[in-house]
């Protein structure tokens, strides 16, 4: 068989064949149809995440920030921009959002001339419902598991078949996280329980759990934005008197933070796997700008197999490939039991890198250990673009394999559902 025959099997397949999307941050849909105008910008779209290669490219935050003003005219945001526009307009991040105004609004480029065009035209998709049309229709996503960035730790979403939602973790152990980063009257307040000591905030932290714990679908931590993921099992009698610091606002050394941190992390990653929810984690590369501290990235991989051992009975989620160590991420994957990859956000950072990784996965790691789209973005526009480049990555990577003569082609048709859906499906479920 020819690879152009090979491809186009495969193809075919891929694009029938629907994604659970393991991860997106999108608000729920009533929040977007209440702004209006110019509140509601397409050009929003560009702010996470190719809004880094600008500002990488030479654009001053100051001046991009100028983009993200309602009050800003279209045609001065695109000054803002457009002297960059050549520097990163090859770049995963730039492909995505052309992609989705290409399939939504049938738009070729960004120019003076269809600016208001694509706004007349991203406020008329905008109807109730937009959320379900986009997603299935545009990007053959079946549902998608959100991390609600709406400053609560869990959303009680209107469209719970389609948007399963995550438990935004961080709160229970880290006092640092910029999201929800609430004091802990703020957070124990909803629980009615008053904390005076760590047996309280235990408590507080399993009065979410007894809440919300059976329509989670996982639970999520961003904290290697604020930290190492070295997590060790502090024990009790060390962290109680320094959580007595902290609610007390006395000031805790960084071991002294670090311990509380690591005991609480522990606490309700343990208390997650009685209820059978995995644990999702940031790990890699940040986005952003001028702010990751590469060093630290270069000892996730050994923090993440501690972590492993530290909790065998714990699913973990390691998403984003772990870019740039997602080699290390496919020995910890073939090797620890409880270690799976996810893809998320991945086929954008770097697409070439991310089909290669699914390549060498999948003829060395167990397929049931891979989760292999997640747009990650706010708009639901977005993720339209990121699902398109992911089918090219996969068809491309399936292709290889049986044109180098790695697997036939049996073999990978039969990869395709388990690695687009069926593996996030069972591993979610819970019910093993
Ligand atoms: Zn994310």
């Amino acid at each position: 068989m020819t690879k152009e025959k090979i491809q186009k099997i495969i193809q075919e397949k891929v694009y029938l064949t629907p994604f659970i999307d393991t991860h997106e941050h999108l608000c729920e849909e009533s929040e977007r149809l209440e702004k209006s105008g110019n509140d509601d910008c397409w050009m929003d779209m560009l702010r996470p995440y190719l809004g880094d290669d600008l500002i990488s490219a030479g654009l001053s935050m100051n001046d991009f920030e100028r983009t993200w003003l309602p009050e800003t005219p279209l045609s001065e945001k695109w000054n803002i921009i457009s002297p960059y526009w050549n520097f990163v307009k090859n770049t995963g991040y730039t492909k995505a959002i052309l992609i989705s105004l290409k399939k939504l609004y049938d738009v070729d480029n960004i120019s003076y001339d269809n600016l208001e065009l694509i706004q007349q035209k991203y406020l008329e998709l905008k109807k109730k419902g937009f959320y379900k049309t986009i997603l299935r229709n545009f990007a053959n996503v079946k549902s998608c598991q959100v991390n609600s960035l709406a400053g609560k730790l869990f959303c009680e979403t209107e469209y719970p078949d389609l948007l399963m939602q995550d438990i935004s973790f961080v709160p229970m152990f880290a006092d640092t996280d910029s999201v929800l980063g609430e004091s802990i009257e703020g957070f124990s307040e909803p629980t009615g329980i008053k904390v005076n000591n760590i047996d309280d905030w235990y408590t507080v932290i399993d009065w979410y759990f007894e809440k919300y714990g059976k329509d989670a679908v996982a639970v999520k931590s961003q904290n290697a934005y604020n930290r190492e993921m070295n997590y060790e099992r502090v024990p009790k009698e060390k962290a109680a008197p320094i959580f007595l610091k902290r609610l007390n606002k006395e000031k805790m050394s960084p071991d002294e933070k670090k311990q509380l941190e690591d005991h609480l992390f522990w606490y309700a990653v343990d208390k997650a796997t009685e209820y059978n929810l995995p644990i999702k984690l940031h790990t890699g590369y940040f986005a952003g700008a001028n702010g990751m501290p590469m060093d630290r990235l270069r000892n996730i991989p050994g923090e993440l197999t501690a972590m492993c051992i530290n909790a065998p009975k714990t699913k973990f989620v390691f998403m984003h490939m772990t870019y740039p160590y997602q080699n290390e991420l496919t020995a910890i994957v073939k090797h620890h039991t409880n270690a799976h990859a996810s893809m998320c956000w991945a086929w954008i950072i770097n697409p070439i890198a991310a089909k290669n990784f699914l390549k060498e996965f999948l003829v060395t790691a167990p397929a049931s250990k891979i989760l292999t789209f997640g747009g990650d973005y706010g708009h639901v526009e977005a993720v339209v673009g990121h699902a398109e480049i992911a089918r090219r990555g996969i068809t491309q990577a399936l292709t290889e394999l049986v044109d180098e003569g790695w697997l036939n082609i049996e073999e990978v048709i039969e990869l395709i559902e388990p690695i687009m859906y069926k593996n996030a499906e069972r591993l979610f479920s819970r019910t093993i």
